[in-house]
């Protein structure tokens, strides 16, 4: 992988660069078709990074079809599938972790403490290996990607970083290759993200400007949903992620909730 992407820039490619976990939807489609946009060579790796899983977590539930993947990435013009294993990427003593001081303090990070440690350390490796000039992440996972966003201006990384809106199923569902693991009736129970979310830019329109009112509200409405359960609401400053009690800008409204097993999450941008 590194002696190709040597090779493209020495032949003055550009090379863009989509990170993902595999089983691929629209969503990840969608960047890829950036990707290729903006890329001369378009490298997608496809790895279930273990670091970024805690012990109790998903890492052996996680959707895998790396046949499939293959297709669509092949349908979408990608040049390469890069799809390294555990051993590759961390060797036995391995013992260097990249991790932010601030931001992984709020939201997804309350409740995953390695999580962002994991996402860092592996997003850093492979900008390493890929070399690439651009990379296209999803808004859907918005703290990840303020915290990629973040290092690369702490680190000096030279990559473009490219954020992608959230794909939606025809119904709002934030696509999510965990939504596979939700019956139908668990699906109907994973709307209530999304639907939250659009209540909640509503009571921002008719004039609320207390988060705690939209948070109690959206709160009660996800909880209406059976097998729901949540694990947070938070109205915050897109930037720092701190939160926000009188809104009075822009603000991002992020929540995470489990569905039997199944944890999603979705966000929006709300403006007063
Ligand atoms: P994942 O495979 O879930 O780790 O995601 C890989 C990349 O795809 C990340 O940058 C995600 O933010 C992005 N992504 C995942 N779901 C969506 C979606 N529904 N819309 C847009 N981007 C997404």
């Amino acid at each position: 992988m590194k002696a190709r992407s040597d090779r493209m820039r020495r032949m003055g490619n550009t090379v863009a660069f989509v990170p993902t976990m595999g089983f691929l939807h629209e969503g990840h489609l969608k960047l890829l078709k950036e990707g290729r946009k903006r890329g001369d060579d378009l490298v997608l790796s496809i790895f279930v990074n273990p670091t970024q899983f805690g012990p109790n977590e998903d890492l052996d539930a996680y959707p895998r079809n790396l046949e499939r993947d293959l297709a669509l990435a092949e349908k979408e013009g990608v040049d390469v599938v890069f799809t390294p294993d555990k051993q590759m990427l961390y060797g036995e003593r391995f013992q260097t972790y990249v991790q932010l001081e601030h931001l992984p303090n709020h939201l997804c990070g309350i409740s995953r403490p390695v999580h962002f440690r994991g996402v860092a350390t592996v997003v850093t490796k492979l900008f390493n290996i890929v070399k690439p000039h651009v990379a296209v992440f999803g808004e859907k996972d918005f703290q990840q990607l303020a915290v990629i966003r973040q290092m690369v201006r702490d680190l000096d990384f030279d990559i473009e970083i490219v954020g992608i809106p959230t794909v939606r199923e025809y119904d709002g569902l934030a696509m999510s290759s965990r939504n596979t693991n939700l019956s139908p009736e668990q699906r109907t129970s994973g709307l209530s993200l999304h639907k939250s979310l659009l209540q909640s830019f509503e009571h921002i329109q008719r004039g609320e400007k207390k988060s705690s009112a939209i948070i109690d509200a959206a709160s009660e409405l996800i909880q209406s949903f059976p097998e729901t359960q949540i694990d947070y609401i938070t109205i915050c400053d897109p930037d720092t992620l701190d939160d926000v009690d009188i809104i009075d800008g822009p603000v991002v409204m992020a929540l995470a909730v489990k569905i039997g097993k199944t944890r999603l999450i979705d966000n929006m941008i709300l403006k007063p």
